[in-house]
């Protein structure tokens, strides 16, 4: 259940969102309990940002009955509440592809609890249950086993509603936000704020002057609904393409600091900055999956080092899923690289709270998402996964 509670408490003059979720998870078809406060939260992995539940949806479309009534033109230029909706739901789409939001527009379906329709309305309460005070909203949450069948999002008639950018107003609720929150709910995304995160997101439990989906948002949705295939990376037969080197770097900042916080690793010294063990190591690799042997690329990755031009793979990999090396060999290529650095480059000593083993051990998994079809946020996902000591999630294709 996600009793999506995103509230509003009164403090002073200023309304203030704050938040209020609870989760309960029964075997079977079941349908949530709104509990206020007391979060009861069970199966929600919590990885390096954003928070999933374990339930999605089936591949394909989600259906969406808008029953949300008349309104005035409003003040983004939306001229219904439904119009407001749409946006919201098209913001999701455009993030994954998996499962797609459909709307059906001032949808005469009937309105039921645990009907197996998707209903989005105004009411002053919740299937008769009243909104705890300050509740803008509810997300309900059916599911089947693990699979989400019913989510039902009710706007609480009470407020004062309007639909509007930027800043939020006094006073005034801003519907095209909530919405995107609540839809986050009906993916499955839950509030990283509450689960000892601290980033900039509509899915946290408060509202904020946040008026569409940041980076952690999409992250979320795409590690729930992964693509298939694509991405910025190729596969199969031919020349295996790797990331650009701005994310993989991403990747291993993240890296350290997984290991630095939440492993409590200590920083040690190394002459191979961050920057250098990603963007070297990465290059071993791209030799390797394309036919060179460990020398072979040994020696060009040293030969670039020395202002050598990159040169060309020694053949293209085999169709199917991208093979890499025994882990051994990056490895051996991590230790030359720090004596290249020591006694080459004459750098002086920098600091990592990842060891080589480490360092070579992750990158190359997390090469191994991406250029099996995993975008840039599930590779880190799946990687952090197994950090914490679960089982490899599989490839993306
Ligand atoms: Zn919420």
């Amino acid at each position: 259940m996600s009793a999506s509670a995103f509230p509003l408490l009164a403090t002073g003059a200023l309304r203030q969102a704050q938040g209020v979720v609870s989760l309960s998870h029964h075997a079977g078809r079941r349908r949530s309990l709104l509990l206020t406060a007391m979060a009861t939260v069970a199966f929600v992995a919590t990885v390096s940002a954003f928070v999933l539940f374990e339930e999605r949806w089936p591949d394909g479309t989600v259906t969406m009955q808008l029953q949300l009534g008349t309104s005035g033109r409003l003040t983004d230029g939306s001229a219904s509440w439904g119009e407001s909706a749409e946006s919201a739901l098209a913001a999701w789409n455009q993030s994954i592809s998996r499962v797609q939001f459909r709307v059906v527009r001032d949808s005469p379906a009937p309105r039921g609890d645990g009907n197996g329709v998707n209903n989005v309305f105004f009411s002053n309460d919740v299937y008769g249950m009243a909104f705890d005070t300050g509740v803008l909203a509810v997300t309900t949450d059916w599911v089947r086993r693990t699979t989400r069948i019913e989510a039902d999002v009710i706007f609480n008639s009470a407020g004062t509603w309007d639909s509007y950018t930027g800043a939020l107003r006094r006073g005034t609720q801003d519907f095209h936000r909530v919405a995107l929150h609540e839809f986050g709910h009906v993916l499955g995304l839950d509030h990283p704020d509450e689960h000892g995160q601290t980033v900039t997101a509509i899915m946290n439990s408060r509202t904020s002057d946040l008026d569409h989906l940041a980076d952690d948002d999409i992250a979320g949705a795409q590690a729930l609904y992964p693509a298939s295939g694509g991405g910025s990376t190729s596969g199969g037969a031919g020349t295996v393409s790797f990331p650009p080197r701005n994310e993989s770097l991403d990747f291993r900042t993240q890296l350290d600091t997984k290991y630095r916080v939440g492993l409590g690793r200590r920083p040690a010294a190394t002459y191979v900055d961050n920057e250098g063990d990603i963007v070297w190591t990465q290059e071993y690799l791209r030799y390797r999956v394309n036919r060179c042997t460990h020398q072979q690329a040994v020696d060009r990755v040293m030969s670039q080092i020395d202002g050598g031009a990159a040169m060309g793979v020694c053949g293209a990999a085999a169709a199917g899923q991208v093979q890499f090396p025994p882990r051994n060999e990056p490895l051996d290529f991590r230790n030359q690289l720090e004596v290249k650095y020591r006694d080459g480059l004459r750098r002086s000593t920098t600091s990592t709270s990842v060891d080589n083993e480490g360092a070579v051990v992750w990158t190359q998994e997390y090469l191994r998402y991406r250029v099996n079809g995993c975008g840039h946020a599930v590779a880190v996902q799946n990687v952090f996964v197994q950090i914490d000591g679960r089982a490899a999630p599989a490839v993306c294709r």
